[in-house]
């Protein structure tokens, strides 16, 4: 038996994570879930599943859920508390992180101190948190599965190996749906077409990064804190088709990768199921007749990358203000109020600002990411910009 706590229950991991628990049958049981404001979808959800507790952060969506619902059957609770005790519910063994951004960090960090296992999908709580985790020594590779399909794949990869064995990692990148475009027609880009990635179905905010590339700075930060990497371990390789999520060159010169067809619900199911493999229904990939090409990224119509990689070298609360920069510029691209090619400006623009503190405590991270939003929005003010 499983009892499983998602956070993020009603976006695009939660809904694919309670289809894939629901295909495995009994053993499989969802106890608590946490959204964030989408009170209607998450009714139906509580009303299918009936967990013992169930949390919704936005408190006008929680009084809308609560009226919805009979409250005296079902444990509604709302706010930051609430997210607390779903991501550190006693019942739950494993908690499916699967929020959107900053958000997460707080949650990891409490349902790792309860000695949770966790299934990971929020990368940027590694991202800004990754360095006080590993100080609290609570970074362990047992406990952390990989939701992500790059790190799924290097995880898969990596079993029965010990790390002295990895001489790097290459995470693929499909290059989104602006491949091959230059800076002149990416200022065009508009929300509606940032959002259609071609290989992944995914949520606004990820495909988005996907566009500009900071997904994959995000994630070479997420694999160097989870597989314990130097930077310069870390390659990322464009590669159009999204069938190998990614590769581990060992020692010795072999390289494994872990191939198959773009599906989340892949991902998802290892990390639920782990350390066992359990049957599934979901297509597969043949590979008869398929070509698989391999390709250097665009650093310079793409410079969100380079960003990442150098936030991450400075380390401390540098990754917290990229990470930041990124979620206002993001938003406020989406809202229309920027061009698409100001994203990694902004970002460029904060960091510039920032002087990172070394070895930063949870206050620091707190403080950085609140003055790089601030800082952000500042900058985007003074941009002025008129986006149709
Ligand atoms: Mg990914």
């Amino acid at each position: 038996m499983k009892n499983i706590a998602i956070m993020g229950c009603t976006g695009s991991i939660g809904r694919q994570t309670i289809e894939v628990i629901s295909s495995l049958g009994p053993e499989y049981r969802v106890v608590a879930m946490a959204a964030g404001k989408d009170d209607k979808q998450m009714a139906g959800q509580i009303a299918k599943i009936n967990p013992e507790v169930a949390a919704i952060y936005n408190s006008d969506a929680a009084e809308r859920l609560t009226n919805n619902l009979k409250p005296d059957s079902y444990d509604i609770r709302s706010g930051p508390e609430g997210q607390l005790a779903v991501a550190t519910w006693p019942s739950a063994d494993l908690v499916v992180m699967a929020q959107v951004g900053f958000s997460g960090l707080e949650p990891l960090i409490a349902a790792l101190k309860e000695g949770k296992m966790i299934a990971l999908a929020n990368k940027e709580s590694l991202v800004t948190g990754g360095e006080i985790i590993e100080r609290l020594g609570l970074l362990k590779q047992e406990r952390i599965l990989p939701i992500d399909s790059e790190h799924s794949a290097i995880r898969q990869c990596l079993e029965s190996t010990s790390p002295g064995e990895i001489n790097k990692i290459y995470l693929t990148a499909s290059g989104g749906p602006f491949y091959g475009w230059k800076k002149a027609d990416l200022k065009k880009v508009t929300p509606v077409m940032a959002i259609k990635h071609p290989n992944w179905k995914m949520g606004y905010k990820i495909s988005v990064d996907s566009a500009t590339m900071i997904n994959k700075g995000l994630e070479v930060m997420e694999a160097k804190w989870l597989f314990g990497l130097d930077l310069k371990q870390i390659e990322v390789v464009i590669h159009r088709q999204s069938v190998i999520h990614s590769m581990v060159e060992y020692i010795d010169g072999s390289i494994l990768a872990q191939l198959g067809l773009p599906d989340m619900r892949l991902p998802i199911q290892y990390a639920l199921t782990y350390p066992e493999r359990r049957k599934s229904g979901f297509e597969r990939f043949n590979p008869i007749g398929r070509n698989l090409s391999f390709e250097e990224p665009d650093w310079i119509n793409f410079p969100g990358l380079e960003l990442a990689y150098r936030a991450a070298r400075m380390g401390g609360t540098m990754p917290t203000v990229f990470n930041g920069a990124n979620e206002i510029s993001v938003e406020q691209f989406l809202a229309r109020k920027i061009n698409f090619t100001d994203i990694p400006t902004v970002i460029d623009a904060a960091m510039r600002e920032h002087t990172p503190i070394d070895k930063p405590e949870i206050c620091d991270i707190i403080d950085a990411d609140n003055w790089s939003r601030l800082k952000s929005a500042e900058f985007i003010a003074s941009l002025q910009r008129k986006v149709n």
